[in-house]
């Protein structure tokens, strides 16, 4: 079975889906009054619960991609260092990206994805962040849509792993030792 002794509920899956709903209302809304229809892509591998749960509520022929990039790995810091391990299938010639990201650290990753991704022809390039931790920012990134910002504390759960585990939770933990997990 799977042991959450060591991990206390920062956010219930009830107000994770609440709010999952209320951005994807929100982006429907913003994109229909632009007459525009997003692509979703999806930063892999953290993203994916948040990408399977927003693009059901938003109500417009999306399309999707995936990208994956170097993370955390088994360590709770950040190296800093970016690295793209999964480019995209698809053009993105006159695509209104919107990146669908589990959450903005030091916002290096999401900084080096949007000036990348604006040279390959994008015709605009939004942010969806389900999580935010503004007291870690190296760099200042505009997100569009945040689902919570939280403390800076190391969470696991609904996508996020530690040492490729929790991804399955369907809540936002934070790990009270991560040494010892
Ligand atoms: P950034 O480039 O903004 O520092 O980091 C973004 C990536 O770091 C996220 O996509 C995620 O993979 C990882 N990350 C940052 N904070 C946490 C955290 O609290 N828990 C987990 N599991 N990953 C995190």
């Amino acid at each position: 079975m799977l042991d959450t002794a060591n991990l206390r509920i920062l956010i219930p899956a009830n107000e994770i889906s609440d709010r999952v709903l209320a951005l994807g209302a929100r982006i429907t809304a913003d994109y229909h009054a632009d007459g525009r229809v997003p692509h979703l892509i999806c930063v892999l591998k953290g993203g994916c619960m948040f990408l399977s749960d927003l693009m059901r509520a938003v109500n417009l022929p999306v399309t999707i991609d995936f990208i994956a990039v170097s993370s955390y790995g088994s360590e709770t810091t950040s190296s800093g260092e970016v690295r793209l391990t999964k480019d995209l299938d698809q053009s993105l010639d006159g695509r209104d990206v919107l990146f669908v990201e589990d959450i903005v650290d030091t916002g290096l990753t999401l900084s080096y994805l949007t000036d990348t991704f604006r040279r390959r022809g994008a015709r605009s390039v939004k942010i969806a962040a389900l999580l935010s931790k503004p007291a870690r920012r190296q760099i200042e990134v505009p997100i569009d849509y945040v689902g919570f910002e939280i403390p800076d504390e190391f969470v696991v759960g609904y996508g996020l792993d530690h040492a490729e585990r929790y991804r399955n939770l369907p809540f936002i933990g934070v790990v009270e030792n991560p040494t010892a997990v």
